[in-house]
């Protein structure tokens, strides 16, 4: 009989793909090993409803626990896989045990990056990437207290909002000169600055944190390069991902900041693939290869890999897509801001309700970014997908209802 596929990892990525493998009919053995103690679950809702007590621990998880159990999809949790023998197509548990695969996915997601400054393991500076984390911190905010958040990107910015919900005081740290400034345009960045201003956060922006400050092992304040030092209860660090390559790169697989895959999710050895958070893939659509951190592209690449293992067709590639709420905002981002050449402002910002389309400098649509704009979002994805050409003039008139934009203008 067949080892069947063996998984490693078990968040988002892992558990679509064990369910797209026996939606394809696959089946043989699958199993799952993954370091946390949960089948897999959504981070999306961590640093939103969950943490703010919205929904319970139940409402995470991917499926019914009793999924797996009737899929005869072997789920081996808390536990670790410490290197890949390719040679003997086996994996090595951190037990010892050896386990073996006809295909081998890595689904291994990615991890926090660290702050490496002094003060940093004191109670109370805590980090979001897991549940249990999740569950650190929604157990240490309380009205009245003083949270201090390091890094103004998706996860700083979405536990701020959380955060501040929940009656607590809320100053975010960033780095560079504006938030979200490694996935927004800087009108963007304005208007969510604008937000968690109005909502009574304090945002300093191109600041270096130098230390935590601590009184009897516990966080007390963080302290930034220019001597000021902003006094706190709890402080949650959210700095960016890394790709958890290492069991790849360990095991002679080619990596590049990710491990390096094909658009069927293949790495350079055919009984290996890779999918999610830790991969380096092609974007078709922008003629080079990324690392891509979201729910969209695990979801896209477990078919791919699902497609690929049963001999089906891969299905045609999705153009990237990111979603965040915060507040009453829900921003969606369709594409990716690369080669642009003019952004192009649809609605008011000062409305709460807004779009911002990216051109290249041929006026194709690259991206968009949509807040509270569901149909420009809707339409601009199909756009985008495609790089349809369009006219800034009628992209920034209101008048011109969103369906009839790419349309030619009447004559006269
Ligand atoms: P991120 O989007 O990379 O944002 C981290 C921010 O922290 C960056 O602007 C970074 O600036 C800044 N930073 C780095 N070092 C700093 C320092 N020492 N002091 C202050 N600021 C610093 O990453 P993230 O928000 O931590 O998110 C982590 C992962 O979770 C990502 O995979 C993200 O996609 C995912 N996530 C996504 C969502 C969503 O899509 N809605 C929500 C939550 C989490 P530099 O660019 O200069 O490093």
């Amino acid at each position: 009989m067949s080892s069947g596929v063996l998984i490693v990892g078990a968040g988002h990525a892992a558990g679509a793909l064990a369910a797209a493998l026996r939606q394809n009919g696959y089946a043989d053995p699958i199993t799952l090993v993954g370091a946390e103690p949960l089948p897999p679950y959504q981070r999306p809702p961590l640093s939103k409803a969950w943490l703010k007590g919205e929904i319970e621990a139940d409402a995470l998880l991917l499926r019914p626990a009793a999924f797996y159990a009737d899929k005869g999809i072997s789920l081996r949790l808390s536990t670790r896989v410490v290197s890949i023998d390719r040679a003997s197509a086996t994996v090595r548990l951190e037990s010892g045990e050896t386990l073996p695969y006809d295909r081998l996915v890595l689904a291994t997601g990615s991890r926090l990056r660290a702050l490496d400054v002094p003060g940093v393991g004191s109670a109370g500076v805590l980090e979001l990437r897991s549940a249990e984390d999740a569950q650190k911190i929604r157990a240490a905010l309380a009205p009245g207290r003083r949270l201090v958040v390091v890094g103004g990107g998706y996860v700083g910015l979405e536990v701020a909002a959380s955060a501040r919900s929940l009656g607590v005081d809320v100053t975010v740290i960033e780095r560079e000169p504006r938030l979200l400034a490694r996935v927004a345009s800087p009108t963007l960045s304005q208007f969510f600055a604008r937000s968690h201003a109005e909502h009574g956060v304090t945002l300093v922006t191109g600041a270096s944190v130098v230390a935590f400050e601590a009184a009897a092992g516990a966080v007390t304040g963080v302290r930034l390069l220019d001597g000021r030092v902003f006094d706190c209860d709890v402080a949650v660090v959210g700095i960016g991902a890394l790709a958890n390559d290492g069991l790849a790169a360990a095991a002679g697989l080619a990596c590049r900041d990710g491990v390096v895959v094909d658009e069927r999710a293949r790495t350079d050895d055919e009984a290996v693939y890779a999918i999610g958070d830790c991969t380096q893939r092609p974007v078709p659509r922008y003629g080079r290869s990324l690392r891509l951190e979201s729910v969209p592209n695990a979801l896209e690449q477990a078919k791919q890999a699902a497609a690929d293992i049963c001999g089906k067709p891969v299905p045609k590639p999705d153009l990237p897509w990111f979603w965040s709420d915060q507040y009453d905002i829900r921003l969606q981002i369709a594409g990716l801001s690369i080669d642009v050449a003019q952004q192009v402002v649809r609605g008011d910002p000062a409305s709460g309700r807004f779009a911002v389309f990216h051109l290249d400098g041929t006026g194709c649509l690259q991206a968009v970014e949509a807040v509270n704009s569901v149909a420009e979002f809707a339409a601009a994805r199909q756009w985008a997908a495609v790089g349809q050409r369009l006219d800034p003039a009628r992209i920034a008139d209101t008048a011109v209802p969103v369906k009839q934009i790419p349309d030619a203008p009447a004559a006269g």
